[in-house]
């Protein structure tokens, strides 16, 4: 599908620069705490599939970074990687699951202390804002996004984000409806 292999030791530097805030903010939250719960595996790990990373290599990533912290590496063959096998359709029902849209994120449930979800829609203004400075975003640009989210525009607030990190360029369809989309477009606005 024309889609371009990804490995693990590419994750992180995309995700600064080419994720969407709800992949990025899990992104973030693995690397300062090395664990994401069950949804946000979900989320993330079908994402991190739709944008090209093998099976073999998710079970890498994550099993890298869940060690890194408080699960030994027989825990995570354990408990971990079944999840992992099972979103590429290799184990339970054996669906090649697709990576959410973002309708279904936002319609989802966020429970306190969970990561996933869509940041426009589940975090306060407050924890938005945050997050948003925390990625560089200030002044007017931020202010656009916060209004947008706020007047309960989600996939609006997160064009808009996109706009105002690649130079002004507006996705394709002015709306972000899909997470895989605004990675695939930032990606090849990148490309020379
Ligand atoms: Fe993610 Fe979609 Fe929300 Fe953007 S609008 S942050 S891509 S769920």
């Amino acid at each position: 599908d024309g889609t371009e292999k990804i490995t693990p030791e590419m994750v992180k530097s995309l995700a600064e620069r080419h994720f969407p805030l709800c992949m990025k903010s899990m992104q973030m939250t693995l690397n300062s705490t090395h664990h994401l719960k069950y949804n946000g595996r979900l989320q993330y790990g079908l994402f991190l599939k739709g944008a090209g990373l093998s099976m073999e290599d998710a079970i890498k990533f994550f099993r890298s970074e869940f060690t890194k912290a408080h699960v030994d590496p027989d825990k995570f063959d354990k408990e971990y990687s079944y999840g992992i096998r099972y979103n590429y359709g290799k184990e339970g029902k054996k669906v090649n699951f697709s990576p959410w849209s973002c309708m279904r994120i936002i319609m989802g449930n966020v429970s306190p202390g969970e990561n996933h979800g869509c940041p426009y829609r589940h975090n306060d203004e407050a924890s938005l804002k945050a997050l948003l400075m925390k990625c560089g975003l200030e002044g007017s640009h931020l202010n656009d996004i916060l209004a947008e989210a706020k007047a309960g525009h989600f996939q609006k607030a997160c064009g808009r984000h996109y706009q105002a990190t690649h130079s002004g360029i507006e996705l394709s369809t002015g709306l972000t409806n899909h997470p895989n989309q605004f990675y695939m477009e930032s990606l090849k606005g990148a490309k020379p």
